[in-house]
């Protein structure tokens, strides 16, 4: 992939930088987002981040300062970038800037992704947004690896996306750039630690939940959690990470599916998958994501949405 552009020139005149990771940012877009606002400071501008939130288990990454926490009505940017998002809707709030913005940029790895931007810079085989801006800055004569706090946020995005470079998006250059990065001296069994593994009590306790609702049909393990359930273990919607994977990671799973309530009829599916492509039967809900882990919101109770999406993945599974 020709990561040639011209942020340089664009970014050059432009007053309001806006960037903006998907909605529900998990660590890659906080990473990414963070690291590439970094990048415009150091150029001598003064970016702003929008995220929905950051998660408390993110708020170790540099950057937050940047994170911009006001009034959205009033914001036409010069300048807006969109990072990690796989469609316009995933921006959520952030789409109505989008909307305003004098130029856009979407800067993304998401294969369901069809471009939304006036610059698209998508590349699906890249295991993570967070590798793409690392290449992004690097075209531009940037080395991420001597800065220490944009090499430990996108060091520490793409160990989010890749699962701790597990899954099959990790690639060669992935490795390549990681080594790069520690060389700069990240700090990998912190980051490793807290972006993957360490979970507190409460979250514990809703694993437990999560476990005991757990059931299985045709090599789909799958479980839902109901908003009662989520709140009565003292968690909210932050604090599900590891519980899907935990569920592929069973030997008798093909696939799996957490399915969690989100409103009185709605409900957020996350599904994974060993081999299965799985991408198509999301995105024809409406979701999207990749060819192994993909999600969508529908409409329905926790419950019926899982029965429905395993219902789904057992058909295609059949006709595959
Ligand atoms: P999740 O299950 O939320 O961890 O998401 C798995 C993958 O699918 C990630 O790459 C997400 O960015 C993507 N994804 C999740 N939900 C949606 C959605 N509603 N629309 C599009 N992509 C999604
Ligand atoms: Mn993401
Ligand atoms: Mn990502």
């Amino acid at each position: 992939m020709d990561y040639r552009n011209n942020i340089l020139k664009d970014i050059e005149n432009a007053e309001k930088i806006y960037i903006a990771g998907h909605i529900n940012p998990d660590g890659d877009a906080v990473g990414s987002v963070l690291a590439l606002a970094l990048y415009f400071v150091r150029l001598g501008k003064k970016p702003c981040v929008l995220l929905e939130n950051i998660p408390e288990r993110f708020k170790f990454f540099y950057g937050t300062q940047l994170w911009y926490n006001g009034d959205y009505d009033d914001i036409a940017p010069d300048i807006f970038f969109a990072v990690d998002c796989g469609d316009k809707k995933r921006l959520g709030k952030a789409g109505e800037i989008f909307d305003r913005s004098k130029m856009t940029y979407c800067i993304d790895h998401h294969a369901t992704n069809t471009g939304f931007a006036d610059i698209d810079i998508i590349n699906a085989k890249a295991s993570s947004a967070s590798e793409i801006v690392y290449e992004l800055l690097k075209e531009n004569g940037f080395d991420a690896e001597k800065d220490i706090e944009i090499a430990a946020d996108i060091y520490a995005g793409i160990v989010f996306d890749t699962g701790g470079f597990r899954h099959n998006c990790t690639g060669r250059r992935t490795h390549e750039i990681a080594g790069a990065l520690v060389e700069g001296g990240v700090d990998t069994s912190t980051i490793h630690s807290r972006v993957l593994f360490e979970h507190t009590l409460p979250q514990a306790k809703l694993f437990g939940a999560a476990l005991n609702n757990m059931k299985h049909k045709d090599g789909v393990s799958y479980t839902s959690l109901t908003t009662k359930e989520i709140e009565g273990c003292g968690c909210t919607s932050e604090d599900l990470d590891g519980i899907v994977d935990f569920l592929l990671n069973l030997d008798v799973s093909d696939c799996a599916v957490l399915v969690t309530q989100r409103s009185e009829n709605t409900a957020k599916a996350s599904v994974r998958s060993k081999q299965f492509p799985i991408a198509d039967i999301i995105v024809a809900l409406g979701g999207g994501g990749h060819k192994l882990a993909a999600g969508v919101t529908c409409e329905g109770s926790a419950d019926a949405v899982a029965d429905m999406i395993v219902k789904k993945i057992i058909e295609g599974k059949n006709n595959g």
